[in-house]
């Protein structure tokens, strides 16, 4: 089977396409691919067991001409330099379609944090913030929680950070609450799916009642999805995590199934329901297939098989770009994840104005300060889609990549 492309190399023909439509040049195109900087750090760890073990941390700071740069940290044992340019890239084109005063960033840790014990992770975390501490702060580099990290190991960072800088909340989003975390910053990501979808079925004027949904992935984003979808009427028949999944045509209790999953560790093996593959789940007969785990996960091997009515990117790029070509050609509609799963980087940006002012916004602020800003993004995306006769990925690249090259030249170099 040929090698899968990486995210990198996925989001370089998305955006150079962008580019191409938009009558960029190849020096412009550069311009705006090319990372400002980026970071690789030594992380040697003493293992309780007595081993050492060096790991790696990274960090690539993609732009910020239009605000400092923002974007996840994930602790997996694939994220490398090239992972990260590719994700920063993702992230400043995400920050931009949907207006935020941000720019681009990712990186993380090539660990595995399934086989750290909480000391060892939390040793990890602080090691890597004393090395990093440089490059970060709440007007320069702003990470968050993304795969493999959660409101825990911000709190560290943050912890970390302040105790060289004082008291500095905003160098992070994505915290607990009570050390300066937003309200519904957790559930942002899957809310901000539905509130897509919602605006994408009243485009193509459709209900959602009684539409079935399957679900790769069952961590922050996943479970959070299902909740709003199952809200809105909608039957998640399928869903899946690292261990394997679970199908039913008659749908999956969320309750229940959410029980199961903190009980068991996994959602595999939930009684009443039928085993399925994480493959196997892919090509699953739907109306609505979320990818919400991994990148690359639908490409040029799969992409023919695909059933769904549509696809909507939960996670960071889970279609290549081969994927893409496939699915544009069988007709295919794909709700990019820069608008789809843009939810999560909208209300940390809610979350760093409100360290930035010392003050608090109520839950139901943030939730209708999120359903406006997706709702101008979607409606934006769209229109150009319909108007240019082309898909809602290269409408949004375009509008992205177009406020990018405007605020960069603007800037100056
Ligand atoms: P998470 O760590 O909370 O959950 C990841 C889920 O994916 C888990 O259920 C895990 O078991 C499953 N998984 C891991 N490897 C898998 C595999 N090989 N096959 C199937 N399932 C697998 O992470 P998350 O925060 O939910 O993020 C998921 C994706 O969404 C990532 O691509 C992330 O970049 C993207 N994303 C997250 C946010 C956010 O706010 N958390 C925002 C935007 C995009």
């Amino acid at each position: 089977m040929p090698k899968k492309p990486s995210i990198k190399q996925t989001h370089d023909v998305f955006l150079q396409g962008a580019c191409q439509r938009l009558g960029y040049d190849d020096q412009i195109y550069q311009a705006l691919l090319i990372a400002s900087r980026e970071i690789r750090v030594e992380l040697p760890l003493r293992r309780e067991n007595g081993n050492l073990v060096v790991y790696n941390g990274y960090r690539v700071q993609h732009h910020d001409c239009r605000g400092p740069f923002k974007g996840g940290l994930r602790y997996h044992p694939s994220i490398d330099m090239e992972e990260s340019r590719g994700l920063a890239c993702l992230m400043t084109l995400k920050t931009a379609l949907v207006d935020v005063p941000l720019g681009g960033a990712k990186g993380g840790i090539d660990c595995d944090p399934s086989t750290l014990s909480t000391r060892e992770l939390e040793t990890l975390t602080r090691k890597f913030v004393q090395k990093m501490h440089r490059n970060i702060g709440p007007n320069l580099d702003v990470p968050a929680p993304d795969l493999g990290t959660n409101a825990q190991v911000m709190a560290w960072i943050q912890d970390e950070y302040s105790k060289v800088y004082g008291h500095s909340p905003g160098v992070v989003t994505g915290k607990p609450i009570v050390t300066g975390g937003s309200q519904g910053r957790e559930e942002a990501t899957g809310r901000g799916l539905g509130i897509v979808i919602q605006r994408y079925a009243e485009h193509i004027r459709e209900p959602l009642k009684g539409r079935t949904v399957a679900v790769q992935g069952f961590g922050n984003v996943g479970r959070h999805v299902c909740e709003v979808l199952t809200g809105f009427g909608m039957k998640v028949i399928a869903v899946s995590d690292v261990r394997g999944g679970v199908f039913s045509s008659r749908g999956l209790s969320y309750p229940k199934i959410c029980a199961h999953s903190r009980k068991a560790g996994s959602v595999a093996g939930f009684k009443g329901a039928d085993p399925i593959d994480n493959e196997d789940l892919l090509e699953l007969e739907c109306d609505y297939l979320i990818p919400a785990a991994l990148g690359g996960v639908i490409g040029r091997f799969n992409a023919a098989r695909v059933r769904a009515g549509a696809i909507v990117e939960g996670a960071n790029s889970p279609v290549t770009h081969f994927g893409d070509k496939i699915l544009k050609k069988r007709g295919v509609p794909i709700l990019p994840g820069i608008l789809a799963n843009a939810g999560g980087v909208i209300v940390s940006y809610f979350e760093w104005v409100q360290n930035l002012q010392r003050f608090s916004w109520s839950l139901d602020t943030i939730r209708e300060r999120l359903q406006r800003r997706l709702t101008t993004a979607s409606t934006a995306v769209f229109s150009l889609a319909a108007d240019q006769r082309c898909t809602y990925r290269e409408a949004a690249y375009q509008i992205a990549a177009q406020r990018l090259k405007e605020a960069f030249f603007a800037a100056g170099f």
